[in-house]
């Protein structure tokens, strides 16, 4: 019988694009989702894409012991990829304790069930969040992590502390932390993609459910920054590009191609964009007149992360699958 991996948080954004990329490299694949940011039609989405439905429980991995009647169940686990977490900048501002508890404690859950059922392998979605508004830019794997800007940027500091010191402690215990940047965008059949339950936090989503209608208009968080036009800047990832990154991550680990029992890598594509370039962009591939008005700051956001619109320094993504692919 073929290995299995985990996918926590399957049926979200990322979750659901990396399942489908899994899927398609033969991974044989069990979902692990509590729906309270996605939905159950998602599975029915990657099973047209695929021609394969996943394994799926719903279940919120805070529950111990819901995670270990799960491990019991399915035995052929060799690998796992977490995705399962509240994310919502703003949100984890309002309720630190709700984003501490929720991202912290399903972490440990699964850390001490790979230590209780011999498994060996997970990749963790971080965030490039990490690196707080970093000194110099581009921010690359050697730029020194700062204090968080948010509780939910702490949360993804605190996870890779837990699963470096984790996997250094336990013999047979190897992880991958990908710090993504910001991903969008939709698988290209247009069946999956970004689809958050009630309001939108993020920028792209709320722009579609504006042009959509679904939205009055977007509300653009601060035009007072020192970039060029006053709007934040990004470094946006194609979500299919990041879901790719995950599988290279995963053939990592299943080939003993790490080179400590910790790693850490950065996802992204070295380009930067505001948020006033990315709504024209919008706009001018559209054609639909989006409205828009431009609001105070954002609690927790930071400026920029991307180098400088336009200028073109490197490929995470594209160094990340190199570099596996040397050894
Ligand atoms: N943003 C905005 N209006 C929105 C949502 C986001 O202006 O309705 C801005 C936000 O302030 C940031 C950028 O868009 O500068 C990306 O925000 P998102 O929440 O998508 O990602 P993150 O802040 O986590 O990088």
């Amino acid at each position: 019988m073929s290995k299995q991996i985990l996918v926590t948080g399957g049926t979200g954004y990322i979750g659901s694009h990396t399942v489908v990329e899994l899927q398609n490299e033969g991974f044989d694949v069990v979902v692990v989702d509590d729906l309270s940011n996605s939905s159950i039609e998602v599975l029915d989405a990657i099973e047209k894409i695929t021609g394969k439905r996943p394994a799926f429980e719903k279940f919120n991995l805070t529950d111990q012991e819901k995670t270990n009647a799960f491990f019991e169940k399915y035995r052929r686990i060799e690998a796992i990829v977490h995705f399962a977490a509240y994310k919502a900048v703003g949100e984890s501002v309002e309720k630190p304790l709700e984003y501490y508890h929720n991202n912290l404690v399903s972490l440990m859950n699964l850390l001490g069930s790979m230590r209780k059922h011999k498994i060996p392998y997970m990749v963790f979605s971080s965030s490039c969040t990490v690196y707080g508004q970093p000194e110099k830019l581009p921010v690359t794997e050697d730029t020194p992590r700062k204090p968080a800007e948010s509780p939910y940027g702490n949360t993804k500091a605190v996870s890779e502390d837990i699963m470096r010191d984790f996997a250094r402690a336990t013999e047979g215990i190897n992880c991958i932390a990908l710090r993504y940047f910001n991903p969008i965008g939709a698988h290209p059949s247009a069946l999956i993609g970004e689809l958050p339950v009630g309001v939108p936090n993020n920028l792209v989503p709320f722009i579609t459910q504006t042009a959509a209608g679904l939205r009055d208009e977007l509300k653009i968080f601060g035009d007072d920054y020192n970039t060029p036009d006053g709007t934040a800047i990004r470094d946006y990832i194609n979500v299919v590009d990041l879901a790719k990154a995950h599988v290279v991550a995963i053939n990592r680990l299943l080939n003993n191609k790490q080179k400590a029992s910790y790693e850490f890598f950065n996802v992204g594509t070295g380009e930067g964009y505001s948020v006033m370039q990315l709504v024209k962009a919008f706009i001018k591939a559209t054609g639909v007149e989006l409205k828009y008005s431009v609001v105070g700051r954002r609690a927790g956001d930071i400026e920029k992360y991307g180098p400088i619109p336009r200028m073109r320094i490197m490929n995470w993504a594209g160094r990340l699958r190199k570099h596996s692919k040397k050894h």
